[in-house]
């Protein structure tokens, strides 16, 4: 599991700048749903080999207001989901009233937490950080966040062990089962692994924004089949996990609208989670977007696909509430569908009414097909024989004069599937060659609802 790490400290203390040091994507995921009067913006980290998620909840300014209304929207949530709560000061401003505030309310908080001094280029940053240590949080870490110093090493010795503590925990809680997949993508020859992760249940995660109907939707689907639903306990950030039995497969629904929550949840900020959600891609074997006809793909929708796909997570989209809707308006939805996601187009569409319970069943399709073809076994013969036949049918480019080759293919890995090619100069290899590459394994193999990755080596 992804550990959360969220950014707090008032205003221009520089947690933008750190955030987007941390996060690889420029699409950072905005969540501005009503009822938030500022924005969280989260995203995914990759640094220095780190890996988590990263939440930055806007500016905090306690003067003023007192900090309980400050921090009520936003940031209390940030902190509640967030495993590790970085609190950033600045080093040239020197302390503030409403560092102390947020000191006072971070003290009180059970949460792993680190006081941060930023812009330390250029001084002396023992003298002027000094007096931050009076906020009783431990020591304080100096950074240049616009300069990129101090973060490796923050991230080395005093994050790091956390994560590590925080993983143990996790893994403690849930046996981990996926050890089994590990085993499996490893081993090429693994007939019996491949068996027993046949048998799994496949997870499928119930996402998107809310009232497009994931309740509604589960609720649908979890009315037509014979159902064991237990509780699991868990906090806003945790999703209801439902084992299921349809047609004699099973299935764990991860249920992030919270259906079987007991307690009526009022507000949309408790309701949805965009924590929730990523925590639910990351754990899940198969993605289902749900999306209003009405409301069409948003910004939002596609940082969530964004999340889905860098973790190579298999995904079928249901274009929910397609009832009523009459064949002109449904023609402009499915051309407008089809621009937005091109870049998934591997997988499948369907329109579908919770409501009604028209295309539910369906979607069953799409996830078992999914699921196979992310967990297919293919023989290194026919990956290679694919590679010769792509080749032969098109060409690679000529590069610098000499025509890139491809020698050699075989599998990397499963879930997503996973083709390693070796050849000479294939790193100088066109972004359109390798898409063409891609379609045409996807073609051969018959492999819908999972991304494909391809990995280039260069030689033999
Ligand atoms: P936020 O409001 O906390 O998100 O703060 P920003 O990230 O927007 O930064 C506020 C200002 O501080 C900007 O002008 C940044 O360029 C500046 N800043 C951020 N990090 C550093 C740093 O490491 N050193 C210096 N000197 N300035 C910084
Ligand atoms: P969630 O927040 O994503 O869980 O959304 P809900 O399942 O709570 O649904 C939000 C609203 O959309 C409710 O009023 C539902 O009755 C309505 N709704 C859900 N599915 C459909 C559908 O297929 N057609 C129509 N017309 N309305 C729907």
């Amino acid at each position: 599991m992804l550990p959360v790490i969220a950014l707090v400290g008032r205003p221009n203390v520089g947690k933008s700048t750190l955030f987007n040091r941390l996060t690889r994507t420029r699409d950072a995921l905005v969540a501005d749903f009503p009822g938030l009067t500022r924005d969280r913006k989260y995203g995914q980290a990759d640094y220095d080999g780190y890996e988590f998620i990263v939440v930055d909840t806007g500016g905090i300014d306690g003067s003023e207001q007192g900090i309980e209304t400050e921090m009520a929207e936003q940031s209390l949530l940030a902190i509640e989901e967030a495993d590790i709560v970085l609190f950033l000061v600045d080093a040239r401003a020197g302390m503030t009233a409403a560092d102390q505030a947020i000191a006072n309310h971070l003290r009180k908080q059970q949460k792993k937490c680190f006081v941060v001094a930023n812009k330390v280029d250029g001084i002396d940053a023992d003298s002027y950080c000094a007096e931050f240590y009076q906020l009783s949080l431990g020591d304080v870490h100096h950074i240049a966040a616009a300069h990129g110093r101090g973060i490796t090493q923050l991230l080395e010795t005093t994050l790091q062990p956390v994560i590590a503590e925080l993983a143990g925990e996790a893994e403690e809680l849930e046996e981990s089962d996926d050890e089994l997949v590990d085993l499996y993508s490893e081993d090429e020859e693994g007939e019996d692994n491949q068996q027993a992760f046949a048998d799994k249940p496949v997870k499928l995660a119930i996402i998107g924004r809310p009232n497009v109907g994931k309740s509604t939707l589960t609720n649908r689907i979890l009315g037509e089949e014979r159902v064991i639903v237990y509780d699991m306990p868990g906090t806003t950030r945790d999703s209801i996990y439902i084992p299921m039995t349809r047609n004699d497969k099973e299935y764990i629904l991860i249920d992030t609208a919270g259906v079987r929550k007991r307690k009526k949840v009022s507000d949309v900020v408790e309701k949805f989670s965009v924590i929730k959600t990523l925590k639910a891609i990351e754990d899940a074997n198969v993605v289902l977007l749900v999306v209003d006809a009405r409301e069409g793909i948003s910004d939002q929708d596609l940082s969530l696909l964004g999340f889905a796909l860098n973790a190579g997570r298999s995904l079928v989209v249901a274009v929910n509430k397609w009832d009523g809707l009459d064949d002109y308006v449904k023609e402009r939805i499915k051309s407008e569908l089809d621009r937005r996601l091109g870049f998934i187009d591997f997988a499948r569409l369907h329109f579908i009414s919770a409501l009604h319970g028209t295309g539910v069943g369906h979607l069953f399709e799409s996830v078992d097909e999914a699921y196979e073809s992310a967990t297919k076994r293919i023989s290194t013969a026919m990956l290679r024989r694919i590679m010769d036949m792509a080749q032969a049918d098109h060409q690679p480019p000529l590069v610098r004069g000499r025509r890139v080759k491809l020698k050699y293919a075989h599998a990397g890995g499963y879930n997503p599937p996973r083709i390693v090619i070796h050849g000479n100069q294939v790193h100088d290899l066109p972004d359109s060659y390798k898409r063409y590459l891609m379609n045409y394994y996807r073609k051969a193999l018959g492999i819908m609802g999972t991304p494909i990755k391809i990995e280039f080596r260069e030689g033999d």
